[in-house]
């Protein structure tokens, strides 16, 4: 394949995607980098929007074979915010001029229809603020309580399109019922975020190639790319972790696949490179999603090993992050950051 005329390309094959993900040379992975930057300008422009995190609980229904907050890890202290805690920590994140709140938390029952519905209309009541939930699976009249309550957004990650490895990695899950998942959520007017792990172990790069297109089929508002490290007390503690450059060329890929859509540098890819983050922003992303958990809970939310600014102050963190931002010549959104679609509810 003659790589200048494909990376021009508008729409791409299986085997074009597997390609561009095998690439060796350092010379072809650079133009690959650059030619997602570019498309990244083209649809998204030089911001890049903030989502402040705060994980309002570590419990969790779940077994994920490599995640650390999975049910049957009973080594790590678990947790709940309360929802005044949560409701003063959304205040903090708005203060600092960021306008997209994501609550995030294990498949946690206890935080129920009300509970959560209680915390955005809270939240929302005199802010202009977007509400992203990722909350894990959980059941169909909840999804609608809380879009109702003022939901914008869901993040829901499918994790690997491979519905074999999907069964490998979840306990008495489907791929199925997964996707079902984000139809329905869809459906409600959610802009819908999903996305994949990179890097577990039996994956292959054909299945990363499914993945992103799989993220086209879903039209995503928001397709995340995210390395897997691999954490204490789970069965994978002891398997290898994501390649950095592998993660950086799906991220390319997927901006070249998949245009007018919020691509996030994540927190676990400034875990594994130092500079993860700025190299994230350069081949292909436009959002980070820094973590304003305020402090004891902050540690405990130990899905892997040794988090990126795990110990840090939020405040400090999001003007580090600032200054990274602007230090590659980008600058930081100051409107919510809604979907690129055109269709998209908003
Ligand atoms: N429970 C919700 C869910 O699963 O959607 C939200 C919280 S969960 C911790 C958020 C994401 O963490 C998952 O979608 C998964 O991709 C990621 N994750 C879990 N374990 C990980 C690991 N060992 N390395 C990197 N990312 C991991
Ligand atoms: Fe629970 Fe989410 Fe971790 Fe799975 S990935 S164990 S659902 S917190």
């Amino acid at each position: 394949m003659d790589l200048d005329e494909l990376l021009n390309n508008d729409s791409f094959t299986k085997e074009e995607i597997i390609f561009l993900l095998s690439l060796k040379k350092e010379e072809e992975i650079n133009k690959l980098f650059q030619r997602a930057d570019e498309v990244r300008q083209k649809y998204c422009g030089n911001e890049v929007h903030l989502r402040g995190i705060i994980e309002i609980s570590n419990y969790c229904e779940q077994n994920c074979i490599y995640c650390g907050l999975r049910f049957d890890n009973h080594f790590i202290k678990r947790y709940r915010m309360s929802p005044d805690e949560i409701v003063k920590t959304a205040k903090t994140i708005t203060n600092e001029g960021i306008f997209t709140v994501v609550l995030q938390s294990g498949e946690d029952s206890y935080f129920d229809s009300e509970i959560i519905s209680y915390i955005i209309y809270q939240i929302k009541q005199n802010t202009d603020v977007a509400i992203t939930l990722s909350l894990g699976e959980r059941n169909f009249d909840e999804y609608k309580k809380w879009k109702i309550a003022g939901a914008d957004r869901y993040l829901l990650k499918h994790e690997t399109a491979n519905p074999r490895l999907y069964e490998a990695y979840h306990f008495k899950q489907e791929l199925s019922e997964r996707l079902e998942h984000l139809e329905f959520l869809k459906s409600l007017g959610y802009q819908i975020g999903s996305g994949n792990l990179i890097g577990l172990p039996m994956q292959t790069i054909e299945d990363i190639a499914d993945d992103i297109l799989l993220c086209q089929k879903f039209d995503l508002d928001m397709a995340a790319f995210g390395p897997f490290i691999p954490s204490p007390h789970t069965p994978y503690h002891k398997k290898k972790g994501a390649d950095v450059l592998l993660t950086l060329k799906t991220m390319a890929v997927a901006r070249l696949v998949l245009k007018n859509v919020h691509i996030p540098s994540t927190t676990a890819l400034a875990t594994l490179d130092k500079n993860g983050r700025k190299k994230g922003l350069q081949c292909g992303a436009n959002v980070v999603m820094p973590d304003f958990t305020p402090f004891p809970y902050r540690e405990h939310f130990q899905i892997y090993a040794n988090r990126k600014c795990m110990l840090d102050d939020p405040k400090v963190c999001s003007s580090c992050l600032q200054f990274q931002i602007e230090s590659i010549g980008r600058k930081i959104s100051k409107s919510k950051g809604d979907s690129l679609k055109q269709n998209a509810i908003l």
